[in-house]
């Protein structure tokens, strides 16, 4: 019973798994290269600006209560979660607004404001993606599930038909919304898992029904408090966590997981290994070299990554409300520059998260931070951001300017970049990508590496390149999934 267990990576996956492993009675390490825990769900905290650098928006926030009670406590006595009413404000360049409010009568008087008859259509679209959620979450969110035989369930193949796999997400949007506006609003729903609505399937409809059902989340005092949060109930259940502690090795011997060498010279010996680095990576880099030639050929294509900018600004835009969209003009154009040309899009949708609207004390008295995030391909050989970055970035700032943000460059008092080579660097993650494999096809869930190696015994994957995918929900599920794993052999 009292199994030893290294965790590799202590991003929200990893801790995941070792707050429901340590909560069955394992002994876990958990092993983390960076000084920080919480890999991609990260902060960035200086000259009075508090800046989340990945996460903003938190949905399905019942996984997240789960694990405290995996832990024995009570997540209303550590986290304060807040349901904004406004969940999203989108703009586009002829100005025209939308206002996504969470409560309905708002919600249908805006889409009333852009397009009367899509109200009825939008109603539709509400049942039609409650009843793709019905099918879905079950066998693929809330099971523990280990792959394609475990997916298709006898349940799934009879509601094949209510999941809409076989169109795009786009086709089916067109068939509920005459707007244009909107259109692009409900297409946008797949850049949540890092994909394109034009390739999607239409299952990935099931993302507004989860946010306009569940609603869209922020943690007071910031997204990174949910890392704290995890840290503290996994200490609460005595993991030991090491930071600056990078994997250089998986030991593997005699075809199973033993152990890790942590930076070429301790080894720490372990019955199982769970590795929370995308698993591509670890067959490149941690893992013995043969298993990489297989694997290497093997890699499907990789969801989006992000170029981002970190803004202190030193006054208030009114107009910019906490979550913020700033839509591009050929939504279809930007898709193709992404995924086929795999060139950063010259005409942005541009994201911008304003916590200090939620939060005051994330930016000084009078000033707004603003994390800034555009799609963008990952890593190709195609750009050199080293040389890129400045440019596309003042490219960025010029368009904000444009779209009502007057002034803007003057105002920016703190300022950093964070390019797609950044993101692959700072967390081992292939190409920068942001949430693991694309969802750009039928199959993609399918092709997702398993929660179990199929070739190393006692050696486990947890975490957004693996089951179920990425986003704050799903890696937190994967540490629940890959547990029920391990703790069922
Ligand atoms: C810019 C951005 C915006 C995002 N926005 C949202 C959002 O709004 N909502 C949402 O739900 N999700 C969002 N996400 C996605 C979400 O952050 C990720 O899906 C999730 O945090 C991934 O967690 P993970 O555990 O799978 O992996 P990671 O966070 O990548 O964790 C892996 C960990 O392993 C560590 N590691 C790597 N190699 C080694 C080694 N050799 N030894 C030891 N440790 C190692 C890394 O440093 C890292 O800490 C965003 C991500 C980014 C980058």
């Amino acid at each position: 019973m009292d199994q030893s267990v290294v965790i590799v990576g202590g991003g929200l996956g990893g801790l995941s798994a070792a707050i429901h492993l340590a909560a069955a009675g394992r002994r876990i390490t958990l092993l983390e290269k960076n000084a920080r825990l919480g890999g991609k769900a990260n902060l960035i905290a200086e000259q009075g600006y508090f800046f989340d650098t990945g996460p903003s928006l938190l949905t399905m926030p019942w996984v997240v209560r789960q694990l405290y009670e995996v832990a024995g406590k009570r997540l209303e006595d550590d986290l304060e979660l807040v349901q904004l009413e406004l969940t999203c404000r989108y703009q586009w360049l002829d100005h025209t607004t939308f206002n996504a409010f969470q409560t309905l009568p708002l919600l249908l008087q805006e889409i009333e404001r852009l397009e009367p008859r899509d109200v009825e259509g939008f109603l539709r679209f509400v049942a039609y993606t409650r009843r793709i959620y019905d099918a879905v979450a079950e066998p693929f969110l809330k099971s523990p599930f280990d792959g394609l035989g475990d997916m298709l369930t006898p349940a799934l193949i009879r509601d094949s038909w209510k999941i809409d796999s076989l169109r795009t997400v786009d086709a089916s949007v067109r068939s509920f919304f005459r707007s244009p506006y909107l259109r692009q609003v409900f297409n946008r729903y797949t850049t949540y898992n890092g994909s394109s609505p034009y390739r999607a399937p239409a299952t990935f409809n099931i993302i507004p029904y989860v946010e306009f059902a569940e609603g869209g989340w922020y943690i007071k005092g910031g997204m990174y408090v949910l890392v704290e949060a995890l840290t503290r109930l996994a200490q609460h259940l005595g993991v030991d966590i090491h930071t600056e502690a990078p994997v250089t090795r998986v030991a593997v011997e005699h075809g199973s997981a033993r152990g890790v060498i942590v930076a070429g010279e301790e080894r720490i010996d372990a019955d199982q290994v769970v590795i929370n680095v995308d698993p591509h990576y670890a067959y490149q880099h941690l893992l013995p070299p043969k298993k990489c030639v297989v694997q290497a050929t093997q890699q499907p294509e990789l969801s989006c990554s992000g170029f981002v900018l970190l803004l202190g600004v030193n006054r208030i835009y009114e107009h910019i409300a906490h979550h913020n969209i700033f839509f591009s003009h050929d939504y279809p154009r930007e898709f193709a520059a992404i995924f086929d040309k795999r060139i950063p899009p010259a005409d942005p949708t541009i994201y911008i998260c304003a916590s200090s609207v939620s939060d005051p004390d994330h930016a000084p008295p009078g000033h707004m931070n603003m994390f800034v995030l555009v799609n963008a391909p990952t890593t190709n050989g195609h750009v050199n951001w080293q040389h890129e970055a400045e440019g596309y970035r003042n490219m960025v700032i010029a368009r904000l300017e444009r779209m009502g943000m007057t002034n803007l460059s003057q105002h920016i008092v703190y300022e950093q970049i964070m390019t797609p080579a950044d993101i692959e660097s700072l967390y081992n993650a292939p190409g920068g990508a942001i949430y693991g494999l694309a969802s750009n096809n039928l199959w993609s869930a399918f092709l997702r590496p398993p929660l179990r190696a199929r070739d190393i015994a006692r050696l486990y994957f947890v975490g957004g390149g693996t089951h179920p995918g990425g986003g704050i929900p799903l890696v937190l599920l994967s540490g629940r999934a890959v547990a029920h794993q391990m703790l069922s052999r």
